[in-house]
């Protein structure tokens, strides 16, 4: 009998690779989709025939009850959040119910439909839960490059909010025998990812002022180290994890960093225009408070898990300028480019 997947998240960047590499894999899929006509829908819209919808919010318990018991799954990704950090400093309170109680509240929701009780001395039930931690809960870091053991100081509500649900997916761990993992992922990008994180806003803009679109692109801070991967491995981690005869936390990410600089670099050279030419700083979009740098040490999933990246971050970023430039070619007298990228 084919497993059966849940998936909160599933309209955003890793929700999507995630359905279809499940998919794949002969799962039979649900996607928790929230809102009464959720625009972003469209993104998982050529899986459509596949991919079943079940409604629910990680707001709302009731909802993540329902949606358990609908769907009666064999895996949980709760890949559901605020992404993006800056908008914790606007909406710390949101941020902080979504991204950590939000965790809470599906753990909850597992409990309650595998009829756990609190004592430790049962077993809890067949559901397994992927929560998807982030490498911005290390912060201002420790060492480097950053593992399992290497002690969180976040930097952003965003952070914090993480380090709340991941702290307490290994609460439920411990106290309850829930199944639960967290991956720690460092940054992941593709064409798919939105455009306010800062590789697909190079992308869009680069593709946009080689067509004529636009003349200039305003950045924060070029210095930011970052280990960006693509998202189609890591999703590829998420499941491995989920397969593993004992729970547990792993860091994904490739080891290897880039500056936001860069990123800007290899995406302006892949259409032969010299950054500086088009590149202006907006000392607004420097944030409060920064993470410099962050670089991950995979070993433990790479020897436990047997996974590994395959895309380097030039190709990446290319292939984003690529997918960016076709697209806003074909849309060019349409406007606004607002859909999301369905290659690769
Ligand atoms: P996206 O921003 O692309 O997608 C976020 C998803 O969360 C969307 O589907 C959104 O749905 C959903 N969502 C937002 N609020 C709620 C809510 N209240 N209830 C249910 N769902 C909600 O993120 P990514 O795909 O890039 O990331 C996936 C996860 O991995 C996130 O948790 C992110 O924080 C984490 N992460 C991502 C990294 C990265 O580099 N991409 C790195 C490390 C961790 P809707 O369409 O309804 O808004
Ligand atoms: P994050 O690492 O999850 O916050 O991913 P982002 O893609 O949003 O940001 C990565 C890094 O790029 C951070 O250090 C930002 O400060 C830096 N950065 C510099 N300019 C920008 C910008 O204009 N937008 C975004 N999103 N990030 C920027």
């Amino acid at each position: 009998m084919s497993k059966r997947a849940l998936i909160t998240g599933v309209t955003g960047q890793d929700g999507s690779y995630l359905a279809e590499h499940l998919l794949a894999q002969g799962y039979q899929v649900w996607g928790l989709i929230r809102g009464q006509a959720n625009p972003r829908k469209s993104r998982v819209s050529r899986l459509a025939s596949d991919l079943s919808f079940v409604h629910g919010d990680l707001m709302d318990q009731a909802s993540l009850v329902s949606a358990l018991d609908h769907v009666q799954p064999d895996e949980v990704y709760n890949l559901g959040a605020i992404s993006f950090v800056p908008m914790s400093w606007q909406q710390p309170e949101l941020v902080t119910e979504v991204n950590g109680a939000g965790v809470l509240r599906m753990l909850e929701a597992i409990r309650m439909v595998s009829g756990l009780s609190t004592s430790k001395s049962t077993r809890s039930g067949r559901i397994r839960f992927y929560q998807a931690s982030s490498s911005e809960m290390f912060g201002k870091v420790a060492e480097t490059p950053q593992r399992e053991s290497t002690r969180f100081h976040p930097r952003s509500p965003y952070g914090v909010a993480k380090a709340y649900g991941h702290f307490i997916t290994r609460n439920y761990r411990e106290s309850f025998d829930v199944y639960g993992v967290s991956g720690i992922l460092f940054n992941h990008e593709s064409p798919r990812r939105g455009a306010e994180f800062v590789t697909r806003k190079i992308s869009l803009a680069v593709a946009r002022i080689r067509l004529g679109l636009q003349d200039k692109l305003a950045l924060g801070n070029l210095d930011a180290l970052r280990d960006w991967g693509f998202a189609g491995d890591y999703v590829k981690a998420m499941h491995l994890m989920l397969q593993q005869d004992e729970p547990g936390d792993y860091v994904i990410g490739t080891g290897v960093m880039h500056s936001v600089r860069d990123a800007v670099q290899i995406a302006f050279d892949a259409v032969d225009l010299n950054w500086e030419d088009h590149v202006v700083i907006d000392p607004s979009l420097v944030r409060p408070a920064e993470v410099e740098t962050l670089c991950a040490d995979s070993s433990m999933a790479r020897a436990a898990l047997d996974w590994a990246p395959t895309v380097k971050f030039e190709e990446l970023m290319q292939k984003m300028v690529e997918s960016d430039l076709e697209q806003a070619s074909r849309t060019r007298d349409h406007g606004e480019l607002l859909a999301a990228a369905d290659s690769w």
